[in-house]
């Protein structure tokens, strides 16, 4: 149902940003992806979805701005590209908050201002956010990427509500723990660090609070922002779509 479309998912070379491009692929989307990576597999990837690549690091407003012109108008915007840092608020490296906040909240305005004017032309466009729990409740020591991720929540209820009468959406997904290789790489370390077996990591610390006690799978993701792209979707606006085990519920 998406032929015809042009999707540009930003961050789409791994975790959640990849399912989401395969997803949006799977359905005919013209999808172009973006991120960092072994030059060898995004080249594989392109082939295997019929995707095009742009490297642009989206923490530079200028090559931000060379992607959206290289890309045209797309029709479909995913704004997933996002980094984490742990550290207590006294001790948050300037410099990290500075990319985050630059990544996880002012590439998303960026993108959007420079897609937009396609959208409205056509009358169709569909831009789904990736936020996280932590757009919604805060951990402690994650002081940039939530008020990132909360920042992106409040921007995309603001386009939501300006774009409503042009037949295009604004939408969040906030999901719990995703099992991506970022997080399993993560787990032997925390058993050395915290001297727990396995399962106590994943249990104890990583699935705390995600009260199902399972991990996300990147693909539910990926299902659940191609149904945002639907027709029977165009009323689905400005809602923060919680994919998070119960998590937020709390
Ligand atoms: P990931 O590290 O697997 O993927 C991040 C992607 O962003 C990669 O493609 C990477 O190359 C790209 N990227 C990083 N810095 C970039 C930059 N400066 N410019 C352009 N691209 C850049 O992470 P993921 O787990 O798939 O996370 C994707 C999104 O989902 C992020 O916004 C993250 O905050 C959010 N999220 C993840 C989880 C989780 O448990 N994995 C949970 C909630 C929200």
């Amino acid at each position: 149902f998406l032929e015809g479309k042009r999707a540009l998912v930003t961050g789409s070379t791994s975790g959640i940003g990849l399912a989401i491009a395969r997803a949006l692929a799977g359905e005919g989307a013209e999808v172009v992806l973006n991120g960092f990576g072994d030059e060898g597999e995004i080249a594989q990837l392109c082939e295997e979805l019929g995707a095009s690549h742009n490297g642009a690091d989206l923490t530079d407003v200028a090559q931000i701005e060379a992607m959206m012109a290289e890309a045209g108008a797309v029709d479909i915007l995913v704004n997933n590209a996002g980094m984490q840092h742990v550290a207590p608020v006294e001790e948050f490296p300037v410099e990290k908050w500075e990319t985050i906040i630059a990544l996880n909240l002012t590439a998303a305005f960026h993108t959007v201002r420079l897609a937009v004017p396609g959208m409205k032309g056509k009358g169709w466009g569909r831009i789904i956010n990736t936020a996280s729990a932590h757009s919604k409740v805060a951990s402690p020591f994650k002081s940039a990427y939530n008020s990132a991720k909360h920042g992106l929540d409040g921007f995309t209820k603001t386009i939501a509500l300006e774009l409503a009468e042009h037949g295009v959406t604004a939408n969040c997904i906030s999901p719990g723990y995703v099992w991506t290789p970022l997080v399993e790489n993560q787990i032997p370390d925390t058993m050395k660090a915290r001297g727990l077996t396995r399962e106590e990591v994943i249990n104890d610390v990583l699935l705390v609070k995600q009260a199902t006690k399972k991990f996300v799978q990147p693909e539910e993701i990926g299902a659940l922002a191609a149904f945002l792209c639907r027709d029977e979707a165009q009323n689905v606006n400005g809602a923060n779509w919680s994919v998070d085990g119960g998590w937020t519920a709390e």
